[in-house]
């Protein structure tokens, strides 16, 4: 979708239904605020770039110790279970790159220092994709969610990219991670204005399987697979797709030019 000066015109978004004709990415890194929200939200994407060999990263800002209806819970016991869950859930498509930052569940800002770590692993990683929540879906009122979706795009856009320092959660700063990265595109999911949509009946299983990895949070397995086969139908419905997952493609100017963000039609 274009918009100009308050007028609307609206292009129709790209279909992907074979993957295997798809220039994947090689390496991506998926921001995500709480185990199981790549499981819930954008797995088969996910499921589908990793069988395409694509090396994937996932940066869980939250180990999710808030995640339970138990108020005496302990945080720190139901973070590790949590943990443990989003690995085996990573398991499950080969991934074993999972880095938790461990902020409190509900507690994550789009602050300075969460962006400089995020941008820390934009600068390990190096990935070509960043793969994070759309910040701007209408009434998402999950803040979590929100704020790790500017936290990643912040961190993408400024601090990965630009020279100097960068530090890490425990704010070790090393030449490695100090080396800038440009990371070219982010697609962002739980979005209200797709234009990129991905045919996921491949790999649908898979999707099942990780998101019922994370035992804690499926205390009714069956409802739990329905729901995330009707979250893809509801997807795919509007594309003539049985399921699907849809996310909002950007890019990130490659050059800083105002002549060259001009051209290419970036305001940011
Ligand atoms: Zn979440």
């Amino acid at each position: 979708m274009l918009e100009w000066g308050g007028e609307t015109m609206v292009t129709a978004p790209r279909l992907i239904r074979d993957f295997a004709t798809f220039a994947a990415p090689r390496s991506v890194l998926v921001v995500i605020a709480h185990p199981d929200d790549i499981e819930a939200l954008c797995g088969g994407t996910v499921a589908l770039l990793a069988a395409s060999g694509a090396r994937l990263t996932y940066l869980v800002l939250t180990s999710g110790d808030k995640g339970s209806p138990d108020p005496l819970i302990d945080p720190r016991a139901l973070g590790a279970t949590r943990e443990a869950e989003q690995r085996a859930a990573a398991a499950l498509l080969a991934i074993d790159d999972v880095v938790f930052l461990r902020y409190h569940d509900g507690e994550v800002a789009d602050d300075p220092p969460t962006r400089a770590a995020v941008a820390a692993q934009m600068r390990r990683v190096r990935p070509d994709l960043l793969i994070a929540f759309d910040p701007w879906h209408d009434y998402t009122f999950h803040n979590d969610h929100r704020q790790s979706g500017l936290v990643a795009l912040a961190a993408a856009r400024t601090l990965a990219r630009q020279s100097g320092p960068a530090s890490g959660a425990d704010g070790a700063v090393t030449e490695t991670l100090a080396r800038p990265h440009t990371i070219p595109e982010a697609w962002l999911f739980l979005t209200g204005r797709p234009n990129l949509v991905f045919d996921v009946a491949p790999v649908i299983e898979r999707k099942v399987a990780a998101r019922l990895a994370h035992v804690s949070q499926a205390a009714d397995p069956a409802g739990v697979a329905r729901g995330v086969r009707t979250r893809a139908e509801s997807s795919g419905a509007p594309y003539g797709l049985a399921l699907a997952e849809t996310f909002r493609a950007v890019s990130f100017p490659l050059d800083e030019s105002f002549v060259a963000r001009m051209a290419a039609g970036d305001e940011g």
